[in-house]
């Protein structure tokens, strides 16, 4: 087999090719810019073509023009588990539920040594690190495979994650009973690299001669609507915008997100959950500064998670209104995109966060 993808745009990294390969002839293996993609071993590939075939990544017959079941506006009334979470806290709403049910959830987590990586919880505490977005690419190492020993042992199993993580376990479970899989989607922007954020925090942790020990994407203490970032070190902590910068500049995202095939009204998950911001037009009423859950109710069984959460939530019932650029189309490639990437290989980081990040011309604040 010569490669999966014809070029990186056309692969999200999901890694369900490597799960489904008969020879375990598939790897992932890190390009330059930090993203995995697979890689084929020769000597073990047979041609099979399985793995083309059942990419995650290609969708045919993309219905743009499908309506969810339901959209609506959702705050959990528990004010702490608002507060801790990115949004309204749907997303706890929903795990919570699966968890009273004896359930599993996966999801992404930022770990001791602050990687961003996925993983399996059966206890609140461990749910609860869930909360909040992680804006890099998560490693899903072997939550697929995970996942498909919890249903065959008869676990009900909520997977959260983004709608090409979700694809991929879609894929490998084509031939499984999927009567007790849960899935929630988050709208997604698209994912930065590992290694640029890697970069940034031995950069930080190298000016502040200090180690971090909690990375905070978008501090809601600040306000839900506000975006700012806080590091925490082992003797201080500092609120800076610096890789929010790289975020929202498009550099750093995975190529494959500028042609997602996943930002359009034609969800692959039950449930997909985001902030909902234009709120204040929609219902001013229920505007709320601690956070407000946009949630496409997509499929029956997201309608019966929200049957069953009802009690936990105040929602509010709205129709296509909503300010998500990531439902209609994919992030823009930024023209410069290859010139980062040259500045990348050419300088130092110092160079890099000046020139992409504003290093230097936003002052840190302490916290
Ligand atoms: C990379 C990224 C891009 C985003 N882009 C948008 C956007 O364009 N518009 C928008 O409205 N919201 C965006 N969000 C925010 C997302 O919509 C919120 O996580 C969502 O509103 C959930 O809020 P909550 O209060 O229900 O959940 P929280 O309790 O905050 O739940 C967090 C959920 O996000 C998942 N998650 C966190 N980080 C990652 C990650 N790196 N990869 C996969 N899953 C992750 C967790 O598994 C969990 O399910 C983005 C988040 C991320 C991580």
């Amino acid at each position: 087999m010569e490669n999966i993808y014809i070029d990186k745009k056309m692969c999200s990294g999901c890694s369900a090719c490597k799960d489904i390969c008969p020879f375990g002839a598939i790897e992932m293996r890190e390009d330059e810019e930090g993203f995995s993609y697979p890689y084929i071993l020769q000597d073990k590939c047979k041609n099979c073509g399985k793995c083309v075939k059942l990419c995650a990544f290609k969708r045919e017959n993309i219905d743009h023009a499908k309506l969810p079941r339901d959209i609506l506006g959702v705050k959990i009334k528990d004010i702490d588990e608002r507060k801790s979470s990115r949004s309204g806290g749907m997303f706890i709403a929903i795990a919570n539920y699966i968890l009273k049910e004896n359930g599993v959830v996966y999801g992404c987590i930022l770990g001791d040594n602050l990687e961003v990586y996925h993983t399996r919880a059966i206890t609140k505490q461990d749910v609860n690190k869930f909360k909040g977005s992680k804006y890099v690419k998560s490693n899903l190492k072997e939550v697929y495979r995970e996942v498909k020993e919890d249903l065959n042992n008869g676990k009900k199993v909520l997977f959260s994650g983004t709608s090409c993580e979700i694809a991929g376990l879609k894929t490998i479970l084509k031939n499984e009973n999927t009567e007790n899989l849960y899935t929630c989607d988050i709208i997604c922007h698209g994912v930065p690299s590992p290694l640029i954020y890697k970069k940034y925090i031995d950069f930080m942790e190298e000016k502040e001669n200090d180690k971090i020990i909690h990375v905070d994407f978008r501090d809601k203490s600040f306000g839900w609507s506000t975006h700012k970032e806080t590091l925490t070190f082992q003797n201080k902590k500092l609120s800076t915008n610096y890789f929010t910068e790289l975020f929202y500049s498009h550099h750093i995202l995975r190529p494959s997100c500028f042609n997602c095939s996943f930002s359009n009204m034609d969800r692959i998950s039950d449930i997909t959950i985001g902030d909902f911001w234009g709120i204040q037009e929609e219902n001013y009423e229920f505007y709320d500064e601690d956070g407000v859950s946009l949630v496409l109710v997509n499929t029956e069984k997201g309608e019966t998670i929200v049957e069953n959460i009802k009690d936990e939530i105040d929602f509010i019932k709205v129709f296509d209104n909503y300010k998500q650029h990531n439902l209609r189309a994919p992030s823009v490639q930024p023209e410069n995109r290859e010139e980062f990437w040259n500045d990348y290989r050419e300088n130092n980081f110092e160079f890099i966060m000046k020139k992409y990040a504003k290093y230097e011309e936003q002052s840190l604040e302490m916290v």
